[in-house]
């Protein structure tokens, strides 16, 4: 391009950045240079280390500077692969090169060529690099090789190469970027300058620059953060909400027809939300409790309060599975004829269809209905004139964007309880859902047994499946739950039959064995549920789709396939789906291989540990926070970089931003920060 770039200016003034890319990255809402230089890399690879021909030793990462002596390409004996041959030098050697699949290379990189190559010296006859990132040498300082390279998630068309010449590019508009933080802040905490660490998080210079680069940029999520959540708590203040008194008659005759007493947690909570419930500012909770603690019953009576008044109410679940499962629980502990399931498969009420029209038509003039469903129902955008209360299970897959997407339909705002099984100390739980308030279920209810926990190897099998089996014949069912192999293959369909067939064939000849997985539908999904809960096919085999919620009581064996794949978190949820009985159960732990250093030291720790909540912090320290380098960002929606190790940060972040405020409610002196937290509350939709 000609010029610098400003920050304003469309991605289209810089080079590469022709329709097709525009399209690609407008989809991902980066259309501003902007935009783009906060479009973060998700890794990097240290290639800094510059080495001379003559000084490569085998297993190393390096960037030589050579001369291209010859190249071709050639199909190679293995099919439709091509491979480019390249032989290149300096003054200390020679060394062999090779590139599978890029056979413009020979046109890129002619003879005569000097470039950077990239990569990881192998040894086979002789040393080689395969697959190298390559760069023509110039005067320019390198962008893809000899330094720590950013990695960017590709984008469509959009390749790696091509977006970070690009941010390469827009970095020349950095000068113009405000900061954002109050200048005491910065100073305090001796953070770089907010343009010197974008800079850095694309293009660090050392490992130690791009550490500091990135906690400054995570502070920055995790402040904005704090402020919004300071914001929105204000916002709901000034919102109206149905109220319901409090009804003691109604509350314990609710109790009094449950099957069991309602552990210590389970009343505690309850006694929260139905306190919320009477008030008319909407009530917005986090209800936290291990998986089997019972959370479900506990929205129930908040369900029956929302009913008994003449009102109407909202429960969604993250699979159509959940829906329909927690539909059934629901209703058995409501009036039945009041609760409706919509999915894309069913729509029922009081366990009868009826269509679409008539329940729209039911729910818009308001009768008091409770509607079971997916997102899928808030996508039908219905009107419920009478909507007191939305309860969203599972809410972890749930940023704080979305929890406000369902306080913003019509005059009165509904309630909100949201249930989550992720195990989050309450401090940290609290600088996490800062706009919440919370309740924990810390226990379970009595008389469930520990689950018995093994790691099976190979040579264990034979014991393992006569126990199964002594299970079967014992009335129990048995969870076989398989990671996906083919990461390209996301509903699991591969390895679910690979293992179901291998079963069929060897161990469970005569027992029929069931399989779920991504690609089954709907109506078939219920169905198989219906015949393993059941019995009559006592054997599933499944991907996760059953991690979370699942209730069956007769299951007391989980086998986990590949089992070092998981995180312990979600480990604990898949073996949550046994022990939901009196019975003692089994949980076995089958890893693809014999396993070495932290793989064994993790499964050897669940194996020994059976609570949630230490076994969240025990994944903290095995992915150890902070840890930029390969660091995964699962289950925090709403933040680029920080993670939920970043324990420190939050803690700080929050401090700040109560600081900021108490001194500066507006935020006047602010006035960048004032703008960018109004931006995003307008986002919100609550101003
Ligand atoms: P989760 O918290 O994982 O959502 P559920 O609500 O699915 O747990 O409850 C798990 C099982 O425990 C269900 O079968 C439920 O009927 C049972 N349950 C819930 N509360 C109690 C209790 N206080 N005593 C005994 N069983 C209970
Ligand atoms: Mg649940």
């Amino acid at each position: 391009m000609l010029g610098m770039p400003t920050l304003f200016d469309k991605i289209s003034v810089l080079s590469g950045m022709g329709p097709k890319a525009r399209e690609a990255l407008y989809r991902l809402d980066v259309k501003t240079v902007r935009d783009l230089l906060f479009y973060f890399p998700f890794r990097y690879e240290d290639y800094s280390r510059v080495k001379r021909v003559g000084e490569l030793v085998p297993g190393e990462t390096v960037t030589v500077h050579v001369t291209i002596d010859k190249i071709h390409a050639r199909p190679s004996h293995r099919s439709s692969v091509k491979v480019t041959e390249a032989l290149v030098s300096d003054d200390t050697g020679s060394l062999t090169v090779k590139w599978f699949n890029q056979p413009f290379l020979v046109k890129t990189l002619a003879h005569g060529r000097r470039v950077a190559l990239s990569g990881h010296v192998d040894e086979r006859a002789e040393l080689v690099l395969v697959n190298p990132r390559y760069e023509i040498l110039g005067e320019e300082e390198p962008v893809h090789t000899g330094r720590i390279v950013p990695i960017y998630p590709r984008s469509g068309v959009v390749g790696e190469k091509r977006l970070r010449t690009a941010i390469k590019e827009a970095l020349g508009a950095l000068a113009g970027l405000p900061e954002i933080l109050p200048a005491s802040i910065v100073e305090a905490e001796t953070f770089p300058s907010l343009p010197d660490a974008v800079q850095a998080i694309h293009f660090p210079r050392s490992e130690g620059e791009l550490q500091r680069a990135a906690d400054r940029l995570k502070f920055d999520e995790l402040f904005l953060h704090q402020l919004l959540f300071g914001k929105v708590k204000e916002a709901r203040k000034e919102h109206e909400a149905f109220a319901f008194p409090i009804n003691e008659a109604h509350l314990k005759g609710f109790a009094e027809r449950l099957p069991f007493a309602l552990t210590p947690g389970q009343k505690r909570s309850a006694w929260e939300i139905v306190q919320d419930l009477a008030k008319s500012h909407p009530m917005n909770r986090l209800l936290e409790g291990d998986v089997g603690s019972g959370k479900t019953v506990v929205a129930a009576m908040a369900l029956s309060v929302v009913l008994a008044g003449e009102k109407q109410a909202i429960y969604l679940a993250p699979t159509e599975i959940l829906a329909r499962q927690q539909y059934q629980s629901l209703s058995g502990y409501l009036s039945p004829d009041t609760a409706a399931l919509l999915t894309k498969a069913d729509c029922l009420l009081g366990g009868e269809s009826l269509s679409r029209d008539e329940l729209r038509e039911r729910i818009s003039s308001g009768q008091p209905t409770l509607v079971v469903g997916t997102h899928a129902v808030l996508e039908e955008n219905w009107v419920l004139p009478n909507l007191a209360l939305v309860v969203v299970d599972e809410q972890h897959r749930f940023g704080v964007r979305q929890r406000h997407q369902l306080l913003s339909r019509g005059e009165m705002v509904p309630h909100l309880l949201s249930m989550s099984a992720t195990p989050i100390p309450r401090s940290l739980a609290l600088t996490v859902y800062g706009d919440l308030d919370l309740s924990i279920i810390p226990e379970r209810p009595k008389g469930r047994k520990p689950i018995a926990t093994y790691c099976v190897d190979d040579a264990q099998e034979t014991q393992m499946f006569q126990q199964i089996r002594d299970e079967i014949d014992g009335g129990g069912r048995v969870y076989v739950v398989c990671p996906l192999i083919d990461p390209s293959d996301t509903l699991g369909a591969a390895s679910v039959s690979d293992v179901a067939q291998r079963l069929r064939r060897t161990h469970f000849k005569d027992i029929p064995v069931a399989e779920l997985h991504g690609r089954v539908k709907s109506k078939e999904k219920e169905e198989i549920m219906r015949s393993f809960k059941s019995g009559n096919a006592p054997v599933l085999v499944s991907t996760t789709v059953i991690e979370v919620g699942v209730d069956v009581p007769e299951a007391t064996v989980m086998v986990i396939e590949g089992a070092e794949r998981f995180g312990l978190a979600q480990l604990h949820q898949l073996r949550g789906r046994v022990g939901r009985s009196d019975k003692a159960s089994f949980c076995f732990l089958r890893p693809s291989g014999s396993l070495m250093g932290t793989a064994r030291e993790r499964l050897d720790a669940f194996v020994k540990c059976q609570n949630g909540f230490e076994l969240a912090e025990m994944d903290l320290r095995f992915r150890g926070p902070g840890n930029v380098f390969g660091s995964a960002q699962s289950g925090f929606p709403d933040f680029q970089l920080a993670t939920l190790g970043d324990v420190l940060l939050m803690k700080k972040a929050r401090d700040w931003a109560g600081k900021t405020l108490q001194d500066d409610p507006f935020l006047e002196g602010h006035p960048t920060l004032r703008d960018q937290v109004q931006e995003e509350l307008e986002d919100l939709h609550l101003e």
